[in-house]
């Protein structure tokens, strides 16, 4: 298939079609699980000059290849790279990117483990790492610095859903001389196409919407031609290969992806607006509502909105959080999100450096799943009653 064809075809039949030709199989319609680390050669002379398509299992096979081309379809990508978790797709490109001496900007709305790297891992390693308001926008290039190599940004921001203003920070970014990396796993490729925002790398944890269903971890890493080879070059060294029963569960879970984010989309802002009216609750934390801060960005820049946001309960502490969680029924007390079933979590704010806001309660951080709003409704407001008795 010519790229022009592929980019006439809309996004579903992208979805369900992109990344594996069944009538390179045989026919069948799903890829082959290829469990492989010897690759054979049919020669000493194509051995020696590594001529066959695959070489290797750390360097693909054509179950890693299809759930590959289909992001990098999505992506508008010069390729994709599946690792074995979405931290892996946050920790491989930025040591692909980074070396001693460097200075690397952060948005301090981060997901927690991806802050926990840079201030361990890349800091032993001799990388300056500096968190920016995720709210900077072009001002960021006030922060820029001849060693600035590059600007991790994550948008909405992890619990407290920041709108970022991507193309203005990848302008000033690449005016001096940076790469742009985005964790992009609360929009999908679906809802927010990063590179054709002035973003090099995009990052999803594909352990969210992406394999939906709650029992797989895997990430993948999207890159632009400017930044492809030096990442692809850097995961062959790193050997961080994905298992090959997970990567075809990824696929499998992209196939769906569309039906499944229209109805967390749906779901989740037909709570997010019934909470905003609600007593005990202090504020709601979703792009997709007018009265969000960043809801100008998210309707400039972004095509639909997720099923994860946060809301603010109105006054309290510990007490009436757990008060909230305790009292569900439904929503189930958990990390990570992405899956068919709805969660809850009292978020820490505690590591902000950059943007410390005081709320008005406990930050309530809700995933919203793929059941009847009707009975999550029904669950929350079990947990506000109860949060109201403290
Ligand atoms: C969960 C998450 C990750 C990491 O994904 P894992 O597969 O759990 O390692 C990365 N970024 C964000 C924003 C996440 O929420």
């Amino acid at each position: 298939m010519s790229d022009s064809t592929q980019h006439k075809r809309g996004v579903h039949t992208r979805l369900a079609h992109s990344g594996y030709d069944p009538h390179d199989f045989h026919g069948f319609v799903n890829p082959p699980v290829v469990h492989a680390s010897t690759v054979l050669f049919p020669d000493a002379h194509t051995m020696a000059t590594r001529n066959q398509k695959y070489l290797y299992g750390t360097r693909g096979t054509p179950t890693t290849d299809a759930l590959n081309q289909a992001m990098t379809e999505l992506e508008g990508a010069a390729g994709t790279l599946t690792v074995p978790t979405g931290l892996a797709a946050v920790t491989v490109p930025l040591l692909a990117f980074l070396s001693s001496g460097d200075h690397l900007l952060v948005t301090d709305a981060v997901y927690f483990p991806t802050r926990s790297f840079c201030d361990n891992m890349l800091s032993r390693m001799g990388v300056k790492v500096e968190y920016y308001d995720p709210l900077i926008g072009a001002g960021i290039s006030r922060l820029m610095k001849p060693n600035t190599k590059a600007v991790f940004t994550e948008s909405p921001g992890s619990n407290t859903f920041e709108m970022q203003d991507i193309p203005a920070i990848a302008n000033a970014a690449h005016a001096a001389g940076a790469i742009v990396m985005m964790d992009n796993s609360w929009a999908t490729p679906l809802y927010f196409r990063a590179l054709d925002f002035g973003v090099d790398v995009s990052i999803h944890a594909a352990t969210k919407y992406i394999a939906g269903h709650s029992d797989i971890l895997a990430g993948t890493i999207s890159a632009n031609e400017a930044a492809w080879e030096r990442l692809h070059e850097a995961y062959l060294q790193l050997g961080c290969c994905p298992g090959p029963d997970d990567v075809y569960n990824t696929l499998r879970g992209l196939r769906t992806l569309g039906v499944r984010l229209e109805q967390h989309r749906r779901n989740a802002l037909e709570i997010a607006q019934w909470l905003e009216g609600q007593p005990g609750v202090a504020q709601v934390l979703h792009p997709a509502l007018e009265s969000s801060a960043g809801h100008d960005i998210w309707k400039r820049d972004f095509s639909g909105s997720s099923g994860l946001f946060s809301i603010v309960l109105a006054g309290g502490g510990k007490e009436k959080a757990h008060a909230f969680l305790d009292a569900l029924e439904i929503v189930g007390m958990g990390y990570s999100w992405g899956g068919y079933d709805s969660l809850a979590v009292h978020v820490h704010l505690d590591d902000r450096v950059a943007s410390r806001t005081d709320y008005a309660g406990p930050v309530m951080r809700l995933q919203i799943g793929l059941e009847d709003v009707d009975d999550l409704r029904a669950d929350i407001e079990r947990g506000l009653a109860a949060a109201a008795r403290i």
